[in-house]
């Protein structure tokens, strides 16, 4: 397959079709941030939204919470980082928080606080790339520019029935070259954001419901009988690693020890003090759960030791109040949910033993 798609003109605007019709009829329009065209909250929504599930986002309101502390580029520029990791806090890779306000600042600053309107000093702001800059076209200013994202190479893959591998630079310039053919110069924002959702709820990774599917008579996969499982085809499918993390878990009344993060992904994000392996030996493990990063597979266990023991092992570190401070502390979702659990056991179960 070349770069192109090798169709007719009347064959792109039947598949354009398909798709803007389906959305206006069975597209989600009640989404908070499709019912905006400021362009500074779809940019918000949009990266919530990278690597972060739209019910996640939604149900637990992220999108709404952050506009109304951050309402606009001004505020968000000014803020305390304390505060904006707090607002992202349960939506994990917070460098995405980070590079809002980077890109508010940019806009304060060299835009005299006016969002950009055209896409090439868009794609110049702070953690935005081609997708996100095409989105923000498309969606706040309703002009043509093409996307591409996982439920788009997903579509693409399937329809072209496509077994180039997409984790190759030469498979993502053809992504980009198919969604350039085929975005319309009118209806950009309903064909993109057409395209995603019918790769969300309908094209879906595993099991697509192709029955209820508006482009099926284009799809190549489909009339071919190939393993749509299979599509995208990757190269270097990721292997998950497995690591474990040993934290320590102290308290006094009602307050309990925590230090804050430097590692890159996890800067000033708050948590319980790591330890060796080697101090972890002489203390008693009272917790232990597991949660996925990135490619990470992470066996988080939890020990107690005396206040000795642990006075000599951890440096930095501050004794915050339970719940007030802890609360107002930004955690990563999986440390939230361990000290919380710890904290009602300990509060409500003095003596309570080891639960996995
Ligand atoms: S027919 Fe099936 S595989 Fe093809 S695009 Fe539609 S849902 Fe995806």
């Amino acid at each position: 397959m070349g770069n192109q798609t090798e169709w007719s003109e009347r064959k792109i605007g039947q598949f354009q079709s398909a798709i803007i019709d389906w959305f206006k009829n069975e597209g989600r329009h009640d989404l908070p941030w499709r019912t905006t065209r400021d362009p500074y909250a779809v940019l918000v929504s949009e990266l919530m939204l990278q690597q972060t599930q739209v019910a996640t986002v939604l149900n637990r309101g992220f999108f709404e919470n952050w506009l109304s502390k951050f309402p606009d580029v001004e505020t968000l520029a000014a803020a305390e980082e304390d505060a904006i990791l707090k607002a992202w806090e349960g939506l994990g890779y917070y460098n995405r928080a980070r590079n809002l306000q980077k890109a508010a600042r940019e806009i304060v600053t060299n835009h005299e606080g006016r969002f950009p309107t055209d896409l090439e000093t868009i794609l110049t702001l702070p953690g935005v790339g081609r997708y996100t800059a095409g989105a923000v076209y498309s969606c706040a200013f309703e002009k043509s520019a093409p996307v591409v994202d996982g439920n788009v190479v997903r579509i693409f893959s399937r329809i072209f029935g496509s077994t180039s591998p997409v984790d190759s630079t030469a498979g993502q310039k053809q992504m980009w070259n198919w969604a350039e053919e085929l975005v319309p110069d009118q209806n950009a924002r309903e064909f993109n954001s057409g395209l995603m959702e019918l790769g969300q709820r309908i094209c879906r990774k595993s099991n697509p419901n192709c029955e209820e599917c508006p482009v099926r008579p284009h799809c190549s996969a489909k009339q071919n009988h190939m393993a749509l499982d299979e599509l995208p085809f990757k190269k270097n499918r990721q292997k998950i690693e497995v690591k474990t993390e040993r934290v320590v878990f102290l308290r006094d009344g009602n307050r309990v020890f925590l230090t804050q993060e430097s590692g890159k992904r996890r800067t000033g994000l708050w948590r319980l003090p790591e330890i060796s392996f080697e101090t972890a030996e002489k203390m008693t493990e009272i917790f232990r759960m597991k949660y996925g990063i990135t490619k990470y597979r992470v066996d988080l266990q939890i020990f107690r030791g005396s206040d000795l023991e642990i006075a000599n092992i951890i440096g930095d570190g501050q004794w915050v109040s339970v719940p007030e401070e802890s609360d107002a502390c930004a955690m990563a979702a999986p440390y939230r949910k361990a000290l919380t659990r710890l904290v009602d056991n300990e509060f409500t179960e003095p003596d309570w033993e080891l639960k996995a």
